[in-house]
Order: structure tokens, then sequence, then C-alpha cells
């Protein structure tokens, strides 16, 4: 048994973890609240980059759906008309070949073992630039080179070096804290009341694994697929329903294999579970089966498959869902803390807006086109239909 395996047994165990565990524990705390330290009192400097950075993380070790969340927010934030790029340490690259300090900019070319599954499922769904590299400071330069105006680091809770203006947190809701305990006794990288700074905390997926000492308000993740598609990138999508009542083999090489398992029993399936560890670099082996059943994977371990995988292997989308008032305030908070406002384009002439508050509320007004665009619960609303005609002796030209 592998040591991820046994761990992740320890951490979600209902009996306490072994002795000599939670022995290490305490140092481990030790070692974190130090390097917050050095950071809170300045023998550290964060470094700021040209752009706003808004931070998506998490406080445990592995599946909590920050994928789906990231490709989620970057496809709101290109919507509403930003320049927005992902920078990520890139995670599930080869060992084999030294991982350099290099930033890698990832495009449809790039292969999983370069650059990492996620970061290559992230720019192939979200269809925005994505940054490699260790050093996400680094990454985030070479994003803003590129035009980003914003960045959106994946993953990057810890990498204190990369100052930042927004931070989202997501739990996910099957595990939660799992045991409770830090890291190697748990699966915490930091104590949970380290929430209690952040933007907003996201709760992921179907669960309602206790969050005590949490005592902030949450906002609900839901994920959803219902389409398989071919991995090896041929053929037609087909309706996860059609599959209901029959036997398949499902791989899950994440970081919580048993939610895909869950998810395919939810849709009435009979999965037969192959775990396989978070990042897992799959050989056409693992895909062979003699008894003719359908193959199902999630998106991130199709993007590994896609070269060697035979036709009855499928990959299950899943993309974040938030009830309509829930995505909207948290898409409002993510914009005012992270003082995106300032730095939006008008969409007709790509000219700078300014916004300006009025009564009931704040406008964002492009002086070139003599325009008002709306904000309505924080979100503005970057469209010309939407946005009202000012006179040229309007006092909002004036500010
Ligand atoms: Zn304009």
């Amino acid at each position: 048994m592998s040591i991820e395996r046994y761990l992740q047994g320890v951490w979600y165990a209902r009996r306490p973890p072994p002795w000599w565990l939670r022995l290490l524990s305490p140092l481990y705390g030790f070692l974190v609240r130090l390097r917050h330290a050095l950071y809170a009192r300045g023998w550290r400097r964060a470094q700021r980059v040209a752009a706003p950075v808004i931070v998506v993380g998490n406080l445990t070790v592995g599946g909590t759906g920050k994928t789906p969340f990231v490709i989620w927010l970057v496809q709101c934030l290109a919507e509403l008309g930003y320049r927005v790029a992902v920078v990520t340490r890139g995670y599930g690259r080869s060992h084999s070949r030294r991982v350099t300090n290099d930033v890698l900019r990832v495009d449809g070319s790039c292969r999983a073992e370069e650059v990492g599954d996620e970061a290559l499922l992230i720019s192939r769904r979200a269809q925005v630039p994505v940054y490699v590299c260790r050093d996400r400071v680094a990454a985030a330069r070479a994003a803003i080179a590129d035009g980003a105006r914003v960045i959106v680091a994946d993953d990057g809770l810890q990498h204190l070096r990369l100052a930042r203006d927004a931070e989202i947190v997501l739990i996910d809701a099957m595990r939660g804290w799992g045991n409770g305990a830090l890291l190697p006794a748990g699966p915490l990288r930091e104590d949970p009341s380290r929430a209690a700074r952040a933007t907003a905390i996201v709760v992921t997926g179907e669960g309602d694994a206790p969050l005590a000492p949490l005592d902030r308000p949450t906002i609900r993740m839901q994920l959803e697929g219902s389409v398989l598609w071919p991995v090896n990138g041929g053929g037609e999508g087909r309706a996860l329903m059609a599959l209901a009542g029959e036997r398949v083999h499902a791989l899950a090489g994440t970081g919580n294999p048993a939610r895909f398992f869950a998810t395919l029993r939810q849709a009435r399936l009979e999965p037969i579970e192959h775990p396989f560890p978070d990042h897992h670099r799959y050989v056409a082996r693992d895909l062979e089966f003699d008894d003719g059943l359908p193959v199902l994977m999630t998106e991130k371990d199709a993007v590994k498959c896609q070269a060697f995988a035979p036709e009855n292997c499928w990959f299950l989308p899943v993309s974040a869902r938030f009830s309509m008032a829930e995505g909207r305030s948290l898409l409002g908070r993510i914009l005012m803390e992270a003082r995106l406002l300032d730095i939006l384009a008008c969409p007709l002439c790509k000219g700078p807006v300014q916004l300006v508050k009025e009564e009931g509320g704040a406008v964002l007004v492009c002086r070139a086109d003599r325009l008002a665009y709306p904000v309505r619960d924080g979100i503005p609303v970057m469209l010309e239909e939407a946005a009202r005609q000012l006179q040229p002796t309007d006092p909002l030209l004036e500010r």
C-alpha cells in the first residue's frame, strides 16, 4: 500500500491517528505558524505584482472541487471583459524530468507530463492563458507581461510569497477537516481558523461533514455533470443516464476518488471502483479490461489518456454550479475585494471606465463613449444595451 493511501485511511477514519503521527503534527504546526509570522512581521516580504491577485485554495490536502471552481471563476471574469490568466504550481508533472523554475505557458499542444493534469484541464476548458511555475510570482509576472490584467492563483493559499487581494477557501463537503488534525496525522495544511480571513468560503459537493469551529456563513457549490465524452477525442457525447443500471469500470486518479464513484452511483450506475493516486500517470494497461464493460473516468484522468484510450472509454466533465443568488454574491464580493471594478475596460472602446458611486448603487462611466454601465448586486453589466447614454453636461462625466 502506498504512503498516500495509508495516510488517507488514517485521516478519514473514525479512530484517532497512531501516536507516532500525532507526535509530528505539532512540529508541522509550528513551521506553518513560523512562516506566517515571518511574513506578518515583514522579515519576509510578499511580492506584489502589477495586477490584482485572487487566490483559490484549500486548507486540506486533496480533492475539493478546486479545478471546476477555478474554471467557473475565470469564465465569469472573462465574460465580464477581464483579461484573466491562471497561475499554478503544475501538480502532477513528471518527476523523471527535473522541475525547473522556468515559467511554462500552457496551450493545446502541451502534454500533462510537462505542465500537470490540472493546468492542462483548466487551459482546455476555460480557454484562458495558464502559466505553470513552482514560483507563482514569476508565473504571475509572465502572465502580466503577456497582457493579463487579473491573476487567479490556483492552489496558492499557502504560497505566501505572492501578495494577494482576495482569497477563496474551498472545503470538501464530504470530507470536511477529516480527523481535524494537522499534517501528517490529519489532512489539514493549516488551522481551520485561517478561513476566517478569507474573502469567501465555498463548501463543495454533496455531504455534511462538520466544519466546527468555523462560524462564518459559507457558500454552497454543487458539481454537475451529465454527458459522457469519448476519451480518445473522437465521436459524440452520450447521456450518463443512458448507462443507468449498468455495470461500468470507474477510474479516478484524483484527490478524492470516492466522490467520482458516488456521482456515478447517484446516476444509478453500478461502478466497479478503480481508485488511483492523485495525478496518477496512466498507461494503456490501466484501461484494459477483458469484459467489454464501458470504462468511465474523470476529465482530469482523460487529459492523460487521450493518446491511447480505446473506444469504450468515456469521461465525465463536471462543472461548478451555484444558486443564482449565491453565485452573484460570491462574484460581487470577489470583484469588490480585489478592486477589480477599477480596472474594467469599456467593451466598446476598450478604454478605461471609472467607478462612480451614485444614489442607490454605482455605475461605471466611459467618458469617451459617454456611457454609464450599471453595477447590479455588485456585478458590473458591461453590455452596450444595458448602459445609459449620458448627455455631455451630465455631472457623472465631470468626476
Ligand atoms: Zn468606451
